[in-house]
């Protein structure tokens, strides 16, 4: 089978784990600042503070802009479902806009129509790694007094505007899961221009304790708020540094793959591509999402995981998952442009390590099947 995503593990990310197997640090040592000065470099941003998972780092965030019971936070349909559960984790309400259509990105102007007085958030999705239209989402944030939250899970490396993402949005959210950009296991980091949230988010990560152990007068700390131990280990953390080195070639085999499934499917029957990217955008194309006619899709779907395609579909949309509808009514109709792509979306493999004989496998098999 060949996976849709995979990790890309080499000697150098070996060799980085062992030293530190070995050193005497195995949590909150060296390693941690280390990785999160060269994620913050590398994004453009101020700060960086890693959490153990894309998860805990979208709880922190909810957390350092004081989400609470009535707040309201809009959130993509078209996204993982820890996007809008982390709104939930706050007994706020997590509230759905619809996408557009051309490319699955939220759609600014059903935010302005799910505005309420209660509203606190925008937490947009650069799905797939094509940054969101930041500009027009800054706008509609300042016009309302809103935070904007960039959950860019899938999207480390890509820019807007000649701006990293990492730098746009208020808060920027990663996941090093093993199938995202670059892994540390299990992992994730949020990234901030801003000293208090930063501060915030340490705290948050270390059971709400304002020092660290480092910082310690003898025995002497204060626990000020309930946090949780979201903290990622040094052993995690040097993974993540000696894969950040990789990331140049990382994106280029991924926008490589991307190219070729664009060259070879465009004009093609029964194949659509999502929108074309602008000049603005660089696209780190986490996934490579095509539509197909939705009554053929399940068809399609099964065979090509039975010819040793490893397709998924991402995603189905958040507000028809059973707990959604239970817990906040949602259900059909409420997103229409999410709920229509969700019939017909398949995602095709896409990783570095994907020889090209794989890329004309999965092309020749998409072309055979459809
Ligand atoms: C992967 C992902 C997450 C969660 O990340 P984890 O590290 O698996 O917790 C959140 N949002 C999106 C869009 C994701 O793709």
């Amino acid at each position: 089978m060949i996976p849709y995503g995979r990790q890309y593990i080499d000697e150098e990310d070996i060799k980085a784990v062992a030293q530190v197997l070995r050193s005497d640090f195995l949590t909150t040592g060296p390693k941690v600042q280390e990785f999160e000065q060269a994620l913050a470099d590398f994004c453009e941003s101020n700060y960086a503070v890693s959490f153990s998972s894309g998860t805990a780092a979208l709880h922190a965030c909810m957390y350092a802009l004081g989400i609470g019971p009535g707040d309201e936070v809009i959130a993509p349909a078209m996204t993982f479902v820890a996007t809008a559960n982390c709104v939930a984790y706050m007994g706020a309400t997590p509230v759905f806009a619809d996408v557009i259509h051309s490319n699955l990105l939220i759609d600014p102007q059903d935010i302005i129509k799910k505005i309420t007085p209660n509203t606190k958030a925008i937490i947009a999705v650069d799905y797939a790694g094509l940054p969101c239209n930041w500009d027009a989402l800054r706008q509609i944030a300042d016009d309302h007094g809103l935070f904007l939250v960039a959950d860019s899970c899938h999207a480390l490396g890509a820019s807007h505007k000649g701006k990293m993402v990492g730098s746009i949005a208020d808060l920027t959210v990663f996941s090093f899961h093993p199938l995202k950009h670059i892994t540390t296991g299990e992992g994730g980091a949020v990234t901030t221009h801003n000293p208090y949230s930063y501060q915030q988010l340490k705290t948050f990560r270390n059971h709400g304790i304002t020092t660290t152990h480092q910082e310690r007068k003898l025995w002497h700390y204060e626990m000020v708020d309930l946090g949780y131990n979201y903290r990622l280990s040094d052993i995690q953390c040097a993974l993540g540094i000696s894969q950040l080195k990789k990331m140049p070639w990382f994106l280029k085999a991924r926008q490589e793959i991307a190219d070729t499934y664009m060259m070879s499917f465009i004009g093609w029957d029964g194949i659509q591509l999502l929108g074309l990217v602008g000049p603005d955008a660089v696209h780190a194309y986490h996934l490579f999402v095509i539509k197909v006619k939705a009554d053929d899709r399940e068809r399609i779907f099964k065979e090509l995981r039975a010819r040793g395609i490893g397709v998924q579909v991402h995603y189905i949309p958040v507000h028809l998952h059973p707990y959604y509808r239970q817990n906040f009514g949602t259900g059909e109709g409420l997103c229409p442009v999410a709920e229509q792509a969700y019939q017909e979306i398949i995602s095709l493999p896409i990783y570095p390590g994907m020889g090209i004989s794989d890329v004309y496998t999965v092309i020749n098999t998409v072309k055979a099947v459809v």
